[in-house]
């Protein structure tokens, strides 16, 4: 599936594009104090290490400002600083270098303090994120509309907009963040007709994992196969970092980034299974973030249904009776014992990755798929066909007259 993308513009954030056909990024913000260099490089750096290609970081006193002139040139992706209320440090911010500006439309009021702001970041070469949220909408928008519906949030983006074009500026992104999701896709895709500025996504206040990251995953996912979006974040209640893996893995899956991280399939278990499929799952996957390989790898309950259900994934393993097959996109390429299932999984995608998929087939155990073929009859006599495959062929003859 094609997903045709909204045409957008494009915009630089420091050496990262957004908008138009650049790949849609991944965002994430810093909880430390901004003041504390050290402790916001750090966690900047393992944001980035998580998939994040841009970071924003408060900006919201003089030490703020001051702390970011030393935290943009050594970070390893480009700041974005967020702005409230007062715009004097988004002047600040533009002069400690940060590659971009986030302002909140309620609560930087006056028009001479966002056109002054404007010119500076034009000046800068910077863009501003017009960054819109139900729960901190202009006052006079809520009485006008009674609620933060989708409406009121975008005619606040366009009457924020407006001040930055009146002074010539349009290297602008925008969001309207809502924490409901249905208002939240509505309100991005009212704005999406409205304007070609690049959007970037977020479902606001989405709470903690998991409801957080199922609002998230809702509302993202939802309009970037619309073709709507072009800069994300999950806004969640956690430790950052699992904000940038989030949306990385999002994109991950729904094929808008290259696969960097490892996708681990399995199957939910069940009573044919042979193995504790959630402990043999929660130890390959520790084992296989550990080599942070780039590979689907599919770990299922039972040989009598796992390979050929999981024959699109790069690499798995199936368990067996007291075995376990490891197979290669289907093709069963090693019987190893239970007890050494995950390291043998570990080891073989290892050298997948190293070698690919055809030196590692041709490097096949040739006895290993008659073995498995073997022990999936065996269980299947024991436990007979997961699938009924000869009664429910019986019951269509019959049904069909014959
Ligand atoms: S692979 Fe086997 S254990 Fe897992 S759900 Fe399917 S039948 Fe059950």
């Amino acid at each position: 599936m094609t997903i045709k993308r909204r045409t957008s513009r494009l915009l630089h954030v420091g050496s990262v594009p957004v908008g138009a056909d650049s790949p849609i990024t991944v965002q994430s913000m810093t909880t430390t104090k901004t003041a504390d260099v050290d402790a916001t490089l750090a966690q900047t750096y393992a944001l980035s290490g998580a998939g994040a290609d841009i970071v924003r970081i408060t900006c919201n006193d003089v030490a703020a400002a001051q702390g970011l002139a030393e935290i943009v040139p050594r970070a390893p992706v480009p700041i974005i600083a967020d702005i409230h209320f007062q715009y004097r440090l988004a002047l600040a911010a533009i002069e400690a270098g940060v590659a971009g500006l986030r302002l909140n439309p309620g609560n930087i009021r006056k028009e001479e303090h966002i056109k002054a702001v404007a010119r500076a970041a034009s000046d800068a070469g910077i863009p501003i994120r017009v960054g819109v949220n139900a729960g901190s909408l202009d006052k006079d928008l809520l009485a006008k509309y009674g609620a933060p519906v989708p409406e009121a949030l975008v005619e606040s983006a366009l009457h924020e907009i407006g001040y930055l074009e009146d002074v010539g500026f349009d290297d602008i992104k925008i969001s309207v963040k809502h924490s409901h999701v249905p208002s939240m896709v509505e309100s991005y895709r009212l704005l999406a007709k409205r304007i070609d500025y690049p959007l970037h996504l977020g479902v606001t206040e989405a709470g903690p994992p998991p409801g957080g990251l199922i609002k998230s995953v809702a509302g993202i996912a939802t309009l970037l196969l619309e073709g709507i979006g072009d800069t994300i974040r999950f806004s969640l209640t956690a430790d950052p970092v699992e904000e940038a893996k989030a949306g990385r893995k999002l994109l991950e899956y729904l094929g808008l980034r290259e696969r960097k991280s490892l996708d681990l399939i399995a199957c939910p278990s069940c009573g044919r299974a042979e193995v504790d499929v959630i402990e043999v799952v929660a130890e390959a996957e520790a084992a296989l973030e550990a080599e942070g390989l780039p590979i689907q790898v599919a770990v299922m309950g039972c040989v009598v249904n796992g390979p050929g259900e999981a024959r699109e994934a790069d690499i798995g393993i199936a368990a067996g009776r007291g075995k376990g097959h490891l197979f290669i996109k289907g093709q069963v390429v090693r019987v190893v014992q239970e007890s050494e299932m995950v390291e043998a999984l570990v080891s073989e995608a290892r050298r997948l990755v190293d070698e690919g998929v055809e030196a590692r087939l041709a490097a096949a155990d040739v006895s290993a798929a008659d073995l498995a073929e073997e022990q999936a009859v065996e269980l299947r006599s024991l436990q007979g066909d997961a699938n009924r495959a000869a009664e429910r062929r019986a019951a269509v003859a019959e049904a069909a007259g014959e």
